[in-house]
């Protein structure tokens, strides 16, 4: 028999993965499943992307890249960065296979055994697998009460960290949640990173996706250049899921010690889809029409929920909302895909039990039918 080390033992098999097994079964029985569990967006890649991909490879852009990424990519990148106000050479970033991998490098450079790392309840499900596979120990605070928003947090998160506190992961516009932090509370946490002198990741995926809002980047205000990690990617903003393409940009030392990490395990992303990449990054109205159609669908989906008498947070961004239930919300998203064939995710994975997340990157016709079946069956 193997024995495996306590970095994979410690970690539990991803919580959507119930969910999703479920709805597999159901629907090889023949059942029409209401899928509002993924994380994706339900858009085709932007046709353009899909070109830039295809010439690439047929200009025979298909071998290995420098570790870091293409020089022209990651000026592309330095360019939209310094659009949202960072201030980030290509030197000081790495282009990465997915956002994921760049949380998983800056963690693995970061956080080492018994590392304080602190995390904004609910939040995405990798970071506390990322954490403990490092060997950090979790801080969690829980923005439940507040709508989710951190302002009104923002002395609990006080109260959370101290000098202790390694590390501070934020990611607005959130999942699961689809907050958006105001600048008032961005202030609150680089008061607090400063005085305790705190790295701070800021995963901006979901940046592009907001609705009536502009994120500010954490790294813009005084005195975080050189203590924030800014992680971003294509998945999301331009319906790249499956192409694997993200990056990170922060101080130089921290991305010459992640970049170790990137050269000896991925290498670097893959050659010609950096160079759709490159395309990607000058779309525009792709993004605006798929963000039209987020904006519409959340509308469309707070309307039927307050016809039902359900009160959410009003999401600003992402695609995702989170839906109060039964405090046992394994058992209601359980029941949920048993009895009405939706698929949620329960709260819980994110660290906020009480709650199943809504994504509502689905049709809107999907989304209603979703919605009436979950009220039919008396979950709403
Ligand atoms: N960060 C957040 C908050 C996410 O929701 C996701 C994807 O679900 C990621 C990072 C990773 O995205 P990718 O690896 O596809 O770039």
């Amino acid at each position: 028999t193997m024995e495996f080390t306590d970095r994979v033992n410690r970690v539990e098999p991803s919580a959507t993965l119930a969910i999703s097994a479920l709805a597999t079964e159901l629907e090889a029985d023949g059942a029409d499943v209401v899928d509002l569990s993924v994380g994706e967006p339900d858009f085709p890649t932007p046709e353009n992307i899909i070109e830039a991909g295809k010439d690439a490879m047929d200009a025979g852009h298909t071998g290995y890249t420098t570790s870091a990424g293409i020089l022209e990519l990651r000026e592309a990148i330095a360019d939209k960065l310094a659009d949202d106000g960072l201030d980030h050479g290509p030197e000081n970033i790495i282009v990465t296979p997915g956002a994921k991998q760049a949380l998983y490098e800056i963690i693995q450079a970061l956080v080492g055994e018994g590392d304080e790392v602190a995390l904004l309840d609910p939040a995405w499900v990798s970071y506390e697998a990322m954490a403990k596979m490092a060997g950090g120990d979790l801080t969690r605070v829980d923005l439940s009460e507040s709508d989710f928003q951190l302002e009104p947090a923002l002395d609990d998160l006080a109260a959370a960290v101290s000098d202790e506190t390694e590390l501070l992961i934020v990611n607005s516009p959130s999942n699961p949640t689809g907050a958006v932090y105001s600048d008032a509370a961005l202030e609150g946490v680089r008061d607090l990173a400063v005085e305790h002198d705190i790295t701070v990741i800021s995963d901006e995926i979901y940046k592009e996706i907001t609705y009536g809002v502009e994120p500010t980047s954490l790294g813009t205000l005084e005195g975080m250049a050189d203590r924030t990690i800014t992680v971003n990617g294509f998945s999301k903003a331009y319906s790249m899921t499956g192409w694997r393409l993200g990056y990170f940009a922060g101080p130089e030392e921290l991305v010459d010690q992640a970049g170790k990490l990137h050269s000896h395990s991925v290498s670097s992303a893959v050659n010609f889809v950096q160079h759709a990449g490159l395309e990607a990054l000058e779309t525009e109205d792709a993004v605006t029409e798929m963000t039209e159609a987020f904006e519409a669908r959340r509308d469309l989906v707070v309307d039927l929920l307050a016809e039902y008498d359900v009160d959410v947070a009003v999401p600003e961004g992402a695609f995702y909302m989170m839906l109060p239930v039964d405090d046992d919300d394994q058992a209601w998203c359980e029941g949920a895909i048993e009895d009405a064939h939706v698929a949620t995710v329960p709260g819980s994975a994110f660290g906020t039990p009480g709650y199943a997340r809504i994504s509502y990157a689905a049709s809107e016709e999907r989304l209603e039918e979703g919605l009436e079946r979950l009220a039919e069956e008396g979950y709403l």
